[in-house]
């Protein structure tokens, strides 16, 4: 191929991966957005391989890692997503420090490097080991591998600020004299520091942590790409670096959480999120049974449903999905609420929504259905907890005092189903459950949907 060729192909790429972006910000357009990411992406690496001599042992690694992918694809749960996006990141990092290296080893053997050069090595190799090593941590500790707890010790802003800099000299002088031994030292700096600096990050902030060193991997892409003087590698990198980065950003104004906060690494604590549940005082609750609660729907004009986690573990949503069309069919106006960090990833609501086949017009988000509340006679929460936590409007010493809540407290009954009293991500009690207009219904949410359905035919 030509380079005028090559470089329209991958210009044709570039393009499909922004539309892919573009498809992908809402659940209508999303299977559209895949489309055109997955052609980008078949367009980009047909090209890459007209331009190598390599083609066989990239269609090899192709194979082998298409296989791994078909298949972890096929088993995870969808409550693993964040934990699975986790490692991917890892190895993205890997393959940035590996190719780094293979870069420099082969500019030692035939073409000098420029300075320019080495300084991109420099930076996309230290991105790519701190995102390689701060993925294991944040996939060890989303996976309960390596407890939820921050990991945090006296002085440690002071040690990871003096590893950085030692990391960034050793980085310079590989950058003036290239040699193995700068780089290496500069490497083992860069894995260490990504793993210091995610271990002091509370589990409440770890997908946040999960988008950011998606944005990181992408920037290390980039790097990459300016060493190999591959436009389409530096136009996927900045893509994804700047889309995580914006996500994370989101994710952050959600949850209420300083940006600056998560990523230097629980500056000014992050330990608000594990603060012990209940505080001592004995409150009452009611509870009722799921045919108390299809009795309550079935005779309300207007019911909004709010999901949240627990809707995700017990695979909910084709349950949810039934019940709520047979109250449309009753006449009932019926409509989901969603957070924008319900679940435990960034649209995982959604996702699950969709899965079920769930009429979008249905799916309303926060900031639009808040108020509605108020007019609804029903609202049923059905395994959500700290997203309909009033504590976060009224409490100010409340570690999630300020984060928008769906304010599902105003409706003229609230109807809680979950199995326990126990609480959410947050590990905060929840007032909601204690109001006069509340009812639990305890039970798998799976369980107790279908219960109400049994009791809605009836
Ligand atoms: P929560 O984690 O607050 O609560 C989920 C509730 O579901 C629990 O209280 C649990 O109670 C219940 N539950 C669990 N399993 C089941 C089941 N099988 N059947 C019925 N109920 C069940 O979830 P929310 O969605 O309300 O809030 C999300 C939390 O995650 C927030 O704190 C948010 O900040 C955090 N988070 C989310 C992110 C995202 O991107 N979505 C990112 C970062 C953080 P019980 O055990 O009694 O059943």
């Amino acid at each position: 191929m030509s380079a005028n060729s090559v470089s329209l192909a991958y210009l044709v790429a570039a393009l499909l991966f922004i539309l892919a972006l573009k498809g992908l910000s809402s659940p209508v357009s999303a299977r559209r957005g895949n489309v055109f990411g997955m052609v980008g992406m078949a367009i980009a690496v047909i090209t890459t391989m007209t331009i190598t001599d390599n083609w066989v042992y990239i269609s090899l690694a192709i194979i082998v890692g298409g296989a791994v992918g078909a298949v972890v694809a096929r088993r995870i749960q969808m409550t693993a997503m964040p934990e699975l996006v986790a490692a991917m990141h890892s190895l993205v990092g890997l393959a940035a420090v590996l190719i780094a290296m293979s870069s420099f080893y082969i500019a030692q053997h035939g073409v000098a490097l420029h300075l320019s050069n080495r300084i991109e090595l420099f930076i996309g190799t230290f991105i790519g080991a701190i995102t390689f090593t701060g993925s294991i941590v944040a996939f060890g500790k989303l996976s309960g591998k390596l407890g939820n707890k921050p990991l945090r010790f006296a002085g440690q802003h002071w040690v990871n600020l003096a590893l950085g800099l030692v990391m960034i000299g050793f980085g310079i002088a590989f950058s003036i004299s290239p040699g193995w031994t700068p780089f290496l030292i500069m490497t083992v700096i860069a894995l260490a520091l990504g793993f210091l600096l995610i271990m002091p990050i509370g589990g409440a902030d770890m997908p946040v942590v999960v988008s950011m060193l998606n944005s990181y991997s992408g920037w290390a892409a980039a790097g990459i790409g300016f060493t190999l003087n591959n436009n389409m590698l530096i136009i996927a990198g900045s893509l994804v670096g700047s889309s995580g980065a914006i996500l994370s950003y989101i994710m952050c104004k959600a949850m209420n959480r300083a940006f600056l906060n998560v990523i230097l690494g629980g500056f000014g604590g992050g330990e608000g999120a594990v603060a012990e549940a209940g505080d001592g005082v004995q409150k009452t609750y009611r509870s009722g049974s799921a045919e108390d609660a299809a009795f309550m729907m079935g005779n309300a004009d207007s019911v909004i449903i709010v999901p949240g986690y627990g809707l995700a573990v017990a695979r909910a949503q084709h349950a949810i999905n039934e019940m709520s069309k047979m109250l449309t069919e009753k006449g009932i106006k019926v409509r989901y609420a969603i957070h924008p960090v319900a679940g435990r990833m960034p649209g995982h609501m959604n996702v699950l929504l969709a899965e079920a086949e769930v009429p979008y017009d249905q799916v309303v988000e926060m900031d639009e259905i808040n108020n509605e509340f108020a007019d609804t006679d029903v609202v049923l929460v059905i395994g959500a907890n700290d997203v309909v936590n009033p504590a976060a409007k009224t409490d100010p010493n409340s570690p999630i005092y300020g984060m928008p809540i769906l304010e599902a407290h105003k409706a003229r009954t609230v109807l809680i189903v979950k199995r326990s009293m126990a609480a959410g991500y947050a590990g905060l009690d929840n007032d909601l459950f204690y109001l006069d207009k509340s009812m639990m219904v305890f039970g798998d949410a799976k369980k107790v949907v279908e219960d109400i359905i049994k009791s809605l035919q009836h």
